[in-house]
This record gives C-alpha cells, structure tokens and sequence, in this order.
C-alpha cells in the first residue's frame, strides 16, 4: 500500500473520567486523506463534556507528529480538558494524554491502557 492509497481514519472518543480512569469507546468519525482528516467542529463542541479524546490511524509509526500535537493543544484549549490522542497502525495501538502544564504549554505523556473490543480503559495519574 502506498502513502497516496492510505486512509487516514478517525474515531472520537467518548467516555467519562472516575478516580485516576477515562473510561471510553470510540466511534467511528471519518475517513480522509493522510493528515487531512475533517472533524466535525461543531459536534465536538456540542458533546464536549463527553469526549475524552480521538483516535486515529498512522501508515506507520506510533508517535504523534507535528500535524498532532498542533491538532490537539487546538482541542485541549478549545475543549477546555485534557484529551487522549490514540494512534494506531495495522498492529499496534499507543495512546497520549495531552495536557495544559503550569507553564501553559501544551504537552504530551504516554499512557497505559487496555482495549477490550470497543470499551477502552485509560490510567491516568
Ligand atoms: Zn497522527
């Protein structure tokens, strides 16, 4: 499969936050071009209280890119929260917490998780 064949898909993560757990299941958001991938701005905004994060797709490699971490610290100051970013290929699944530091900088750590079926459980901590 080559770059130009690549769909990049999206999945909005909703769910809710208990102790040091986001507990979430994703739905299945759009499918676009490589980096281009439309979101739907205005129901984001509608069910902000309720979306914990994205998932989304890379051809390969599972760290967030540029394009990334621009998207999210835009999601995190507009939402207001911080917000998982999940990047999956064909074999693996990561997930980030992006977050607001004291600095007001926008950053991003690692998280454990576990995926069963659709529900997926995040730590936080
Ligand atoms: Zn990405």
């Amino acid at each position: 499969m080559t770059i130009k064949e690549f769909k990049e898909n999206c999945w909005i993560i909703y769910g809710f936050k208990k102790n040091n757990i986001l507990y979430g299941y994703q739905i299945h958001e759009s499918t676009g071009n490589l980096a281009s991938v439309d979101f739907n701005w205005k129901k984001i905004l509608k069910y902000r209280s309720r979306i914990i994060g994205f998932n989304h797709t890379h051809l390969s490699g599972l760290t967030p890119s540029s394009i990334d971490d621009n998207t999210m610290a835009g999601w995190v100051k507009a939402l207001e929260k911080p917000l998982i970013c999940g990047i999956r290929d064909n074999k693996e699944q990561s997930m980030y917490l992006y977050e607001r530091k004291s600095n007001q900088k926008i950053s991003y750590r690692p998280v454990l998780f576990k995926k069963t079926g659709n529900l997926i459980r995040i730590r936080i901590w």
